[in-house]
């Protein structure tokens, strides 16, 4: 597959298909292909032919996919950035990106620091200017950088992954078959959940455009009030359904989320974290018509790479429920602590390799050194990564075990908790700072920081109040732990490491 001439094709032979709709917008795809060229060549005159990337920073305007295709025409990647992240980690990740120009298809409030921003009516202007666009030997090609997602970083920063169109173009050769076959999908309606920021999306976006569907686009505002998302969802006409399993548990909290409400509704695809037993089991009473795919992957390796259909057989006997089979083009191994292959059924570290792994994290030799690696199977060199998740396999089937290290998933977002403590030690009076994730029936509900003060804390509740407005310049919301508990020091093992046991079970 070639996403960006599958893109021109559909703008010659079904030109004027819905291909972005949001609450008040919608692009066809001429639309599509016409502004993108524009802006392609603006970015091109502009700024020369670079491979330097160019960050987009906005929520869910539509215009947000006409910006992301004219970076790559003009042969550059580009680095989504959602309005949630604090101006002061955006600013991180333009430090990091360095961008010629950030564009900026929403009417937010930031500071692009030594770039040139670009505003929507200025964007808007540029598109409907209508110049025919670079040819396609200007656009990105196979080993280019198509996207940098920037994902929670244990030092404190984000690290962006690059994911090159080859591994873009490989992983929808496989996605566009998943749960209903690609024929069936063609002109459907995709649902879009996740910010365009996080690499869930790519799941529904370019899955969607390739099929020729129309991505049906869900606002964090939208979703902040369910009776309108649902009374919204009823006119959606959505037959391929993406987002994390916690986003469906939260619709599954009203009784109204039912094939009713949903009548076309025909494949859920799911990623990102665990997906339980009993959330199966809902969706298969409330959608009879749908099936339902776990599938799993890091970001490192271009959103996912294996696949299981979850019937009612399966989501009664097997608890927790596979991960699922390898695609096509990648393979899995699982790995001891001396890098050893894992015999069938044994558990180590679940180790991807094949053509969906990224080239790299952005500027990061090192931390890639110690994540990437290439290697030799069956006569084919191919570039492998350690993902730091633990798993099995069983003739085939990859089970997970959870993580490793100290990374997490909250609500389906991915966080490192040594980001959230070396924020933590930004703020004045902190001395030293334990982050813990609370549990409840083996699923993390929520975050502890455990602090201790440079002096005695006279007011708890008021000094939590205050870290927590604190963190907000540094943090996105969801990174901001609920719980705040101060301690005159933080207890350790006899080995003298923190003991996190200990704290994470003082706040059950
Ligand atoms: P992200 O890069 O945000 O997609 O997060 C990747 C991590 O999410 C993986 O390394 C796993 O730890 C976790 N993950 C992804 N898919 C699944 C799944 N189907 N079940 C459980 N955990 C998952």
């Amino acid at each position: 597959m070639d996403i960006l001439k599958r893109l021109q094709e559909h703008s010659r032979n079904i030109p004027e298909q819905p291909a972005i709709v949001s609450e008040t917008e919608q692009l066809n795809y001429r639309q599509l292909e016409e502004y993108s060229n524009a802006l392609a060549s603006y970015l091109t005159a502009s700024y020369g032919k670079s491979k330097e990337p160019i960050v987009v920073y906005g929520h869910k305007n539509v215009f947000m996919i006409v910006c992301f295709l004219a970076c790559v025409k003009a042969g550059r990647g580009y680095c989504p950035i959602d309005v949630s992240v604090p101006a002061e980690r955006a600013a991180a990740i333009i430090n990091e990106a360095r961008p010629p120009v950030v564009l900026m298809p929403e009417n937010a409030k930031f500071m692009a620091g030594e770039s040139e921003p670009i505003n929507l009516s200025q964007i808007q202007a540029i598109c409907r200017e209508g110049d025919a666009g670079p040819d396609a030997d200007a656009w990105v090609k196979d080993g280019d950088t198509f996207y940098i997602i920037f994902t929670s970083g244990s030092s404190g920063t984000p690290k962006g992954v690059k994911i090159s169109l080859g591994c873009l173009n490989h992983f929808l050769d496989w996605a566009v078959e998943l749960g209903i076959p690609s024929k069936e999908k063609r002109g459907s309606t995709f649902l879009n959940q996740a910010p365009f920021s996080f690499d869930l999306s790519v799941m529904d976006l370019y899955t969607c455009l390739a099929c020729g569907g129309t991505l049906w686009v869900m606002t964090k505002e939208m979703q902040g009030d369910y009776q309108r998302m649902f009374r919204l969802m009823e006119d959606s006409d959505v037959k391929v359904w993406v987002s994390t399993p916690s986003f469906a548990d939260v619709c599954l909290a009203d009784q109204k989320f039912a094939q009713k409400l949903l009548p076309s509704l025909r494949a859920f695809l799911f990623c990102g974290e665990t997906l339980t037993n009993r959330t199966a089991l809902q969706l298969q009473e409330r959608f009879p018509k749908a099936v339902i795919v776990n599938t799993y992957g890091p970001t490192e390796s271009t959103v996912a790479l294996t696949e299981v259909k979850v019937d009612r057989e399966l989501a009664v006997n097997e608890n927790p429920l596979p991960v699922g089979r390898v695609k096509r083009g990648s393979a899995i191994e699982i790995w001891d602590e001396q890098g050893k292959a894992m015999p069938d059924g044994e558990s180590g570290e679940i180790i991807l390799m094949g053509d969906t792994v990224s080239t790299g994290y952005h500027q990061r030799e090192e931390l890639s050194r110690k994540s990437f690696f290439m290697c030799r199977r069956n006569d084919e060199v191919l570039r492998g990564y350690r993902t730091g998740d633990s798993g099995y396999l069983k003739n085939g089937m990859l089970y997970y075990l959870g993580r490793l290290d100290r990374q997490i998933k909250l609500h389906g977002y991915r966080i490192e908790l040594d980001d959230i403590e070396q924020n933590l030690l930004r703020l004045d009076r902190v001395k030293n700072a334990v982050v813990t994730a609370n549990e409840r029936d083996e699923k993390i509900t929520g975050l502890t920081a455990h602090i201790v003060y440079d002096r005695k804390v006279e007011d708890g509740r008021q000094e939590a109040r205050r870290m927590k407005e604190a963190l907000k310049e540094f943090l996105p919301e969801y990174m901001i732990p609920k719980r705040i508990r101060f301690l005159d020091s933080i207890p350790m093992t006899a080995n003298g490491k923190v003991d996190r046991k200990m704290l994470q079970g003082a706040v059950r």
